[in-house]
C-alpha cells in the first residue's frame, strides 16, 4: 500500500465488511442518544482493527472517539447513525413497514457514519504500511436528527485539536459542500403562574397561559424587524387542563433559525426580551430551557476543492440497469416537484438532476447558498475545518426523511454512494498527510473564518445532553 490509490483498492476489496455494517445498522434504526447497537458495533470493529476507543465523549452515552497513529497532523473523520420516527420501510420500490411506527434511517445515516468509518480505516491501512506520521480518527456522533450530539462533543473540547476535519451525507449527486447550513436555537419557555377559580375568584389568578399568547403576540409584532431570512417556528406544547381553572403553567416550544451565530445570538435575545416581558405583564415567572441548537456551517472551501480533485480520479460512480431501474420505480411514487424542491432546499442546480439517478462527478454545487436546514456539523466547523461530502445515494426524485430514502439507503445504491464517498475522503485525507502546504492552505481559509466571529454556541456552556445509560458496553 504505498501508493495513494492503493487505499482505493484496499476499500474495494473490503467493501463487504462495510456494507454489512452499513445494512446491520439499517435494519436495526435506533433514534437520538439511543444508538446502542450501531456504537457499539462500530467501537467493536475499529478497536479489532488496533484504534483506541474513548467512549462518552461530551458526557454523551452513545458517542465516541476511536484514534490510530502517532503524532500530526490530526485528521478526523465524524460518522452519525442515528435514525428517524416512524419512518420504518422495508428495501422495495412501494411504501410498506418492517414494523409500522418504528423508526428507518431516511436521512441515510446508516451510510453516512458506515462511510466515515471506511474512510478512517482505510487511511489507517495506508499510514500502517506508509510509516506516514499522523494520527488518525473516527467520531462515532449520536442524535444529529434532534438533540446535537456534536454541540456536546464541541463543547467539550473533543475536536479542539484536530487539523481537519471529514464528513459524508447522503445525496443525489457527488460534490463536496461550500454552502452555509443555517444556525438554530432550540427553546421552551415555560410561565408559572397561579391558578383560581376562572370564573368565581379570577382576580386571584396569575395566567400563565396569557403569559404564553402575549409572548407569541410579541414575537409575531417582532417579526416586522427582523432580517427577513431569520425564521421563527413555535408551538403551545402545554396551554392549561380546563377553561375553568387560570392556567398555572403554560409552555411555548420555539424553533429559531438565522444564517449566523452573530444573527441568531442577536435575534434569540430579544425574543428572551419578549418572554420576561410578557412574564412581567402577567405577574408570571418565566423558566427557560434550551433544549439544543446547532452553529451554522463554515464549509472549507479548499478541503472542497481537494475532494473533488479525489473525485476527479475516481471518475463518476457506475449504477447498473437494475439500480436505475430501482431509483426509477422508487421515485415515480414522488411528485415530478420534489425534485426541484430538493434542489432548492440543498442549491443544486435542478438540471445536475437530469436523470433518476446521477453518479456524475460535479464541482461544488452549493456555493454561495444558505441551505434551509441545519446540522450539528455546524458545531464542528467552527473547531476545525470541515467541507460536507456529498455522494450520490438517493433516486433524485427522493426527498430525505421520507420511506424513499429509507429504502434506497438499504439498496446497493446506496452502498456505492458509501463506498464512494469513503474512497474521496481516504484520497483526501492522504493528500494532507503528504502535503504541508495544502493542510496549511486549509488551516489559513479556517482560521479567517472563525475570526470573523466569536464561536458562542446555541445553548448555554454548561448544557448538558439527557443522560442515557448504554446497555451494551
Ligand atoms: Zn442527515
Amino acid at each position: 500500500m504505498k501508493n495513494k490509490m492503493d487505499v482505493v483498492t484496499w476499500l474495494d476489496a473490503h467493501q463487504v465488511e462495510f456494507t454489512r455494517m452499513a445494512d446491520e445498522i439499517w435494519a436495526n434504526p435506533e433514534l437520538a442518544f439511543e444508538e446502542f447497537k450501531a456504537s457499539k458495533l462500530q467501537a467493536d470493529y475499529l478497536a479489532s482493527q488496533g484504534f483506541t476507543i474513548t467512549w462518552d465523549v461530551g458526557g454523551v452515552s452513545t458517542a465516541f472517539m476511536a484514534e490510530w497513529g502517532e503524532g500530526q497532523p490530526i485528521l478526523g473523520f465524524a460518522g452519525e447513525y442515528d435514525a428517524l420516527p416512524g419512518l420504518s420501510q422495508k428495501q422495495q420500490t412501494s411504501q410498506e413497514p418492517v414494523n409500522a411506527g418504528a423508526p428507518g434511517h431516511g436521512c441515510g445515516h446508516n451510510l453516512l457514519g458506515t462511510g466515515c468509518l471506511a474512510g478512517a480505516v482505510a487511511t489507517q491501512k495506508w499510514l500502517q504500511a506508509t510509516g506516514q506520521a499522523g494520527t488518525v480518527r473516527y467520531y462515532g456522533c449520536p442524535a444529529e436528527e434532534n438533540g446535537s450530539g456534536k454541540i456536546y462533543m464541541a463543547l467539550a473540547g473533543a475536536f479542539d485539536d484536530l487539523d481537519a476535519a471529514f464528513n459524508f451525507h447522503p445525496g443525489w449527486a457527488n460534490y463536496a459542500g461550500k454552502g452555509s447550513w443555517i444556525a438554530v436555537s432550540d427553546i421552551k419557555f415555560r410561565f408559572w403562574g397561579k391558578s383560581a377559580h376562572a370564573a368565581a375568584m379570577p382576580h386571584l389568578g396569575r395566567s400563565a397561559l396569557d403569559a404564553v399568547e402575549l409572548m407569541n403576540v410579541g414575537v409575531n409584532y417582532l417579526r416586522e424587524h427582523i432580517l427577513e431570512s431569520i425564521r421563527i417556528h413555535y408551538v403551545i406544547t402545554d396551554g392549561g387542563q380546563a377553561p375553568n381553572v387560570v392556567p398555572e403553567t403554560a409552555q411555548s416550544w420555539y424553533f429559531i433559525r438565522a444564517e449566523t451565530l452573530d444573527e441568531l445570538n442577536e435575534v434569540v435575545a430579544r425574543i428572551r426580551k419578549i418572554a420576561q416581558g410578557a412574564a412581567l405583564m402577567t405577574e408570571t415567572r418565566l423558566e427557560e430551557t434550551v433544549q439544543a441548537g446547532a452553529s451554522n456551517m463554515l464549509s472549507n472551501h479548499v478541503l472542497a476543492d481537494l475532494q473533488y480533485d479525489s473525485m476527479k480520479l475516481l471518475g463518476p460512480i457506475e449504477f447498473t440497469p437494475a439500480e436505475n431501474a430501482f431509483a426509477e420505480a422508487l421515485a415515480a411514487n414522488y411528485p415530478p416537484s420534489t425534485k426541484k424542491f430538493m434542489a432548492d432546499a440543498f442549491g443544486i442546480p435542478i438540471k445536475v438532476l437530469s436523470r433518476p439517478l446521477v453518479g456524475d462527478v460535479f464541482p461544488s454545487l452549493d456555493e454561495g447558498r444558505v441551505l434551509s436546514a441545519s446540522t450539528d456539523v455546524g458545531d464542528l466547523s467552527w473547531k476545525a475545518p470541515v467541507s460536507m461530502l456529498m455522494t450520490a445515494c438517493f433516486p433524485t426524485s427522493v426527498a430525505i426523511h421520507s420511506w424513499g430514502a429509507v429504502a434506497s439507503a438499504g439498496s446497493s445504491i446506496g452502498h456505492k454512494g458509501m463506498l464512494y464517498a469513503a474512497k474521496v475522503m481516504a484520497l483526501s485525507a492522504i493528500e494532507l498527510y503528504l502535503s504541508p502546504e495544502k493542510l496549511r492552505a486549509v488551516r489559513a481559509e479556517f482560521e479567517v473564518k472563525v475570526a470573523e466571529s466569536p464561536y458562542i454556541p446555541p445553548v448555554p456552556e454548561d448544557a448538558r445532553p439527557p443522560e442515557v445509560k448504554h446497555p451494551y458496553r
